[in-house]
């Protein structure tokens, strides 16, 4: 965040993150409803998400397995059997005035996300839960109705220790976490169809201070840069409510972006008041030695061990490892690019910079991309032959993204072959010196700084053709080498 998000002097952020992510499954938590996204209200419900009377959840294994591995994913322990539970309150939107939670005995705890270049963010939980219905607010001249296509859509929530010392480290741990779930395929971590969610926890203290003062809840953030600018707003309210002498509560706020303020939401409840008790229609989850194995030999590589691995095996800079790495797609296209031509620096430099600002423009992502791995690569290689200029190579891959044909027959096509052909280019040197002999005299005479004018009228003589990097060579083998 290049935004300076600093508290009045002596404050300091304390931040905790609970993420809810939605699994990638086909179907809901504990019944066969479709999870597509976009169907017609209520369209996906039947006995079980409708809560009607005598129906039972079933647990989707599919679920399970994808909880497993975020939970391998992060580090976590995986327990044995954990405990699905009722956590009771009502609301609208949800019909069994329950949620199927865990609560006392989750299915994982621990584990850690180490931030890129920053701290380790230690993880508390990681538990199973269901999501609840939507209340449409604004669709039904002033009435409020319910939509239950999401009740019962499986979630992983991730809450993380309040490790966080800066509103650009939650943006940074939420990146990083999107990212292990992003390549596991553990959820599509969408923020606009809710499938990613955060969550803060906030309080502020004095520096030097150790323990923690009262934090509240920040809820209602759509976007990373959001949670980053609700968790700001929030710290600095505390912080002038206490520099007024007056007391933080514990409570839930709302972060309303058009205003850039939090507002009061609720009191918040304590654990307490939601009367958990483990849900009776379903039995302990049992997750067994043999499953935790074979479920974590399964996962990819993660995103931080590959981006150490660009880094070691392919001389990719830190900075643009993290930026080839963001995206999954992208890193498997960078790698087959490198692999097919062998220069992964080279690689690095024309995908993090002519493809994603092609992705960028364009708003589509790299799997639409229509130039192949090879076709780069072996445009590259021509660039590194000198065949093209690295100016008319990026003309090329412009070219290339309108037709399919290979780059060598594109550079022809359009003239940017670049003269390498040294009877040709002695001849171009040859005429310059001729039409120059005040120049031509002091170079020949040992003025080597004249070296870049006269490079300068061959160039132009040729129309910008020649191969510099030749020309410089013959012409400095002409100043006696
Ligand atoms: P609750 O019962 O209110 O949900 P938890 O202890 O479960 O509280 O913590 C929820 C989240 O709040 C976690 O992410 C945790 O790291 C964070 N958290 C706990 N105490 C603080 C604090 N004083 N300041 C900021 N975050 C905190
Ligand atoms: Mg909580
Ligand atoms: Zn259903």
């Amino acid at each position: 965040m290049s935004r300076d998000a600093t508290l009045p002097a002596g404050w300091s952020y304390v931040i905790g993150l609970e993420v809810h992510v939605q699994l990638l499954t086909r179907t809901k938590a504990f019944c066969g409803c479709s999870t597509d996204f976009g169907a017609a209200p209520n369209a996906h419900t039947c006995p079980v998400c409708l809560a009607l009377p005598g129906a039972l959840p079933v647990l989707n294994r599919e679920a399970v397995e994808l909880a497993v591995r975020a939970a391998l994913a992060l580090g976590a322990t995986v327990h044995e059997t954990s405990v699905f539970a009722r956590k009771n309150y009502f609301y609208p939107d949800l019909p069994k005035g329950y949620q199927i939670s865990q609560f006392a005995r989750p299915l994982a705890t621990g584990g850690a996300i180490d931030l890129p270049d920053g701290p380790r963010i230690g993880i508390t939980r990681l538990h199973m839960e269901e999501d609840a219905g939507k209340s449409v607010h604004d669709k039904y001249a002033g009435a409020t109705a319910i939509d239950l296509n999401r009740a019962g859509v499986p979630l992983a929530e991730i809450v993380s220790e309040p490790d966080l010392r800066t509103p650009a480290d939650a943006g940074a741990y939420l990146r990083a976490l999107k990212q292990v779930l992003e390549y596991t395929g553990v959820s599509d971590c969408s923020m606009e169809e809710g499938s990613l969610r955060g969550d803060a926890n906030v309080s502020v203290r004095r520096e030097g201070e150790t323990g923690f003062r009262t934090k509240t809840e920040v809820k209602n953030m759509n976007s990373f840069s959001g949670v980053e600018r609700a968790i700001e707003a929030e710290a600095r309210r505390q912080v002038a409510a206490y520099e007024a002498g007056a007391a933080v509560e514990q409570q839930t706020m709302l972060w309303d972006a058009a205003r850039g303020e939090v507002r009061p939401a609720r009191a918040k409840e304590g654990s307490h008041d939601y009367r958990y008790f483990p849900e009776p229609d379903l039995p302990p989850l049992v997750v067994t030695a043999a499953d935790r194995a074979r479920i974590a030999a399964a996962l990819p590589e993660l995103p931080a061990a590959r981006r150490a691995r660009f880094v070691r095996e392919w001389g990719v800079g830190t900075r643009d490892a993290e930026v080839l790495c963001a995206d999954r797609l992208v890193a498997d296209y960078y790698e087959a690019v490198a692999r097919a031509g062998g220069n992964g620096k080279a690689a690095a430099n024309w995908v993090t910079g002519e493809v994603l600002a092609h992705l960028n423009a364009t708003g589509t992502s790299i799997a639409a991309y229509p130039v192949t791995p090879q076709r780069l690569a072996d445009l590259i290689a021509l660039v590194g032959a000198g065949t093209v200029s690295a100016s008319a190579g990026k003309q090329v891959l412009v070219r290339m993204l309108e037709s399919g044909d290979a780059p060598a027959v594109i550079a022809e096509r359009e003239g940017l072959v670049q003269v390498q052909d040294d009877s040709q280019l002695v001849r171009w040197i040859d005429e310059v010196l001729a039409e120059h002999p005040a120049e031509a005299a002091r170079f020949l005479g040992g003025e080597r700084k004249l070296q870049g004018v006269l490079v300068g009228f061959v160039m132009k003589k040729s129309k910008g053709s020649a191969d510099p990097r030749k020309l410089n060579q013959l012409l400095g083998e002409r100043a006696g080498g």
